[in-house]
């Protein structure tokens, strides 16, 4: 009995907790502490489950206790047992097995440990680096055991919920053409095809597209993306999507499917009671209300226009920027008034760093009238009168304000917003869903003379802006739409173009000739010639959903085997130099001093 080999286990940890005293089980895992108390040796033994007590008592099995001064830290054992009540005095509320230990009676070790260089339990955490270098010990402490539940769990509810309302599943590959429009490509060089690439996908756009030409009506895929893009903290080079598209429908459609899901997966994994619909703001009105198409709604403090309130009362600055056809907006900072001079600076410049010239910093004295700024000076009492009544501003507030072009203003007082919430810890609790609608189609880029799409270039115009969209392309608005939650965006989306036609006049608009929108997109625009049916769709990250929903603000965490900013895996130390062999072999060369060498040098 004593040589037996153990291994398999009858029980989970935590299942260990509901069983009876006196009953014999087998558990398996990780030894995370081993304390020894005179005779008495106590050793927690993880799984992914709970950790258990494990006690070796030499009354009851005296070569035992010699053997388990062995069970150093993460040393891998199985242990068979009775399970057994603590005593009053060393129940553990804080354990789910804390009602309970395991007196052992045999055990088998399979292997041992080098002394783990991260913190496993308790204390404060290690650095990140450690921790990514070390991941497999990283995933093995139960905090991270606990986000991948969720990640999984996610996985499931998403998928059932799908297949339930009649979307099938399709994977798209992850080889594919390269379509140089949005972000820079991951490049697979071919072996087969001397000098060609292969490039990993940005998202599945195309191919859900082509699908809906297909006549598989609903799609979905939780799809790896790739995206060649400059280190961000919350970006990641490969992502996850959970990518969708629907043909025959509406955006009313695609938008209560979602509404269901994201409520029905809220409720499954956090018990929240998300209120359906969801509420919707046009683009220009998040952009002219909350500076952000992104807009945090836990708090409300709406910007505010003041234009025709100040203008032409002989304040010089002001009177330009109206006359150059700007705007003077606010936002009223509650109890502002007791800021001290360096605090509104502070203030001044988070405008300043999104292009703002200044920030006028008015404090309203006794709800009727301001102090302390030209503006006092200048305006009238019955305008001081007005603006504060627009401002919706009491006695003690401060008023934020910033004049010059719309946009700039917006997301100057949009970032003061955000501030303002954050240093006076306005935001609510709740999950505040809105979908943001009516996109601009494109943005101007003056370095480039060009415009580029806002979304991509296979979204919709608006019907009744299809006018512009050869003459000017830039007055369009979009049929895009995103999904925000709580100031992130959670997902974005189209009505696509589904007539060869409407995407020719799209890419010229974008400046893209006929001959090459034919070179990279051409087996695209034939099949959108054979019956093309009306569609839409959207992509949600899944990363960072899965942030919200285990409730880490760090993306990396959510990632089993993630890349540093610099886009690095610790781990595994890749990207790396490959041989000369393996280079040729593709027909590329090493340039030894070139940028790009010197960069996989360094991993
Ligand atoms: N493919 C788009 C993206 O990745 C989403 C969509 O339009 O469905 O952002």
């Amino acid at each position: 009995m004593k040589n037996e080999i153990l291994m398999e286990r009858s029980h989970y940890n935590a299942d260990v907790a509901n069983v009876s005293p006196g009953q014999t089980v087998t558990v398996a895992g990780w030894v995370r502490k081993r304390r020894d108390l005179g005779n008495l040796v106590f050793v927690d033994l993880y799984d992914r489950s709970a950790v258990l007590q494990v006690v070796f008592d030499p009354e009851r099995n005296p070569e035992l206790v010699d053997s388990a001064s062995a069970l150093t830290r993460e040393t891998v054992l199985t242990v068979r047992g009775k399970v057994s009540s603590r005593p009053e005095e060393a129940l553990n509320p804080d354990m789910i097995t804390g009602r309970v230990e395991l007196i052992a009676d045999s055990f088998t070790i399979h292997s041992t440990s080098a002394l783990p260089p991260i913190q496993m339990t308790g204390g404060p955490e290690s650095n990140e680096e450690l921790r990514l270098r070390y991941r497999y010990l990283d995933l093995r402490r139960s905090e991270m055991f606990q986000i991948f539940n969720v990640r999984h769990q996610t996985y499931q509810y998403v998928r059932s919920f799908y297949v339930e309302n009649g979307f099938i599943e399709v994977t798209t590959p992850q080889l594919m053409r390269s379509t140089p429009e949005g972000a820079r490509d991951f490049l697979v060089p071919s072996r087969l095809h001397f000098g060609s690439c292969y490039a990993l996908p940005q998202s599945p756009q195309l191919m859900k597209q082509i699908l809906m030409i297909s006549a598989f009506d609903r799609y979905f895929q939780i799809a790896r993306c790739f995206r060649d893009e400059d280190s961000r903290a919350d970006r990641q080079p490969e992502f996850t999507q959970i990518d969708v598209e629907m043909s025959f429908t509406s955006i009313e459609t695609l938008f209560a499917i979602h509404e269901k899901l994201f409520a029905g997966l809220f409720k499954s994994m956090l018990d929240l009671d998300i209120p359906t619909p969801f509420r919707r703001i046009t683009w220009q009105n998040a952009m002219d209300w909350y500076g952000s198409d992104k807009p945090d709604l836990r708090f409300n403090m709406k910007i505010k226009d003041v234009t025709s309130i100040v203008s032409d009362s002989g304040i010089g600055f002001i009177d330009s920027v109206a006359a150059g056809g700007g705007v003077v907006r606010l936002v009223c900072y509650p109890d502002g008034a007791k800021l001290s001079r360096k605090q509104i600076s502070e203030l001044e410049n988070v405008a300043k760093k999104r292009g703002a010239n200044g920030m006028l910093a008015v404090k309203v004295t006794d709800g009727e009238t301001i102090s302390g700024t030209i503006l006092e000076k200048k305006l009238s009492k019955e305008k001081q009168t007005l603006l504060l009544e627009v401002a919706e501003a009491k006695a003690g507030d401060l008023l934020c304000i910033v004049a010059g072009d719309r946009m700039t203003v917006s997301e100057a007082l949009g970032d003061v917003r955000l501030e303002i919430a954050g240093r006076e810890n306005l935001k609510s609790d709740e999950y505040e869903f809105v979908w943001v609608t009516e996109f601009p189609l494109v943005e101007y880029d003056p370095e480039d003379n060009r415009c580029y799409a806002m979304h991509h270039p296979f979204t919709a115009p608006m019907e009744e802006d299809l006018q512009y969209l050869d003459t000017d392309p830039v007055r369009c608005r979009a049929q895009a739409y995103d999904l925000v939650l709580n100031g992130v965006e959670l997902g974005g989306g189209s009505v696509r173009i589904h007539k060869p036609e409407l995407q020719q006049r799209m890419f010229a608009a974008l400046g893209i000739s006929k001959e090459l929108a034919e070179s990279q997109f051409g087996f695209f625009l034939e099949a959108l010639k054979y019956g093309t049916p009306p569609h839409c769709g959207i992509a949600f990250g899944f990363d960072r959903l899965i942030m919200i929903l285990a409730g880490t603000d760090n993306l990396r965490d959510v990632i089993a085997f993630p890349k540093t900013l610099q886009a690095v895996c610790l781990m595994t130390r890749a990207p790396s130099t490959v041989t000369d062999d393996q280079l040729n072999a593709v027909g590329l060369q090493r340039k030894p001093n070139s940028e790009s060498s010197k960069t996989t040098k360094q991993n």
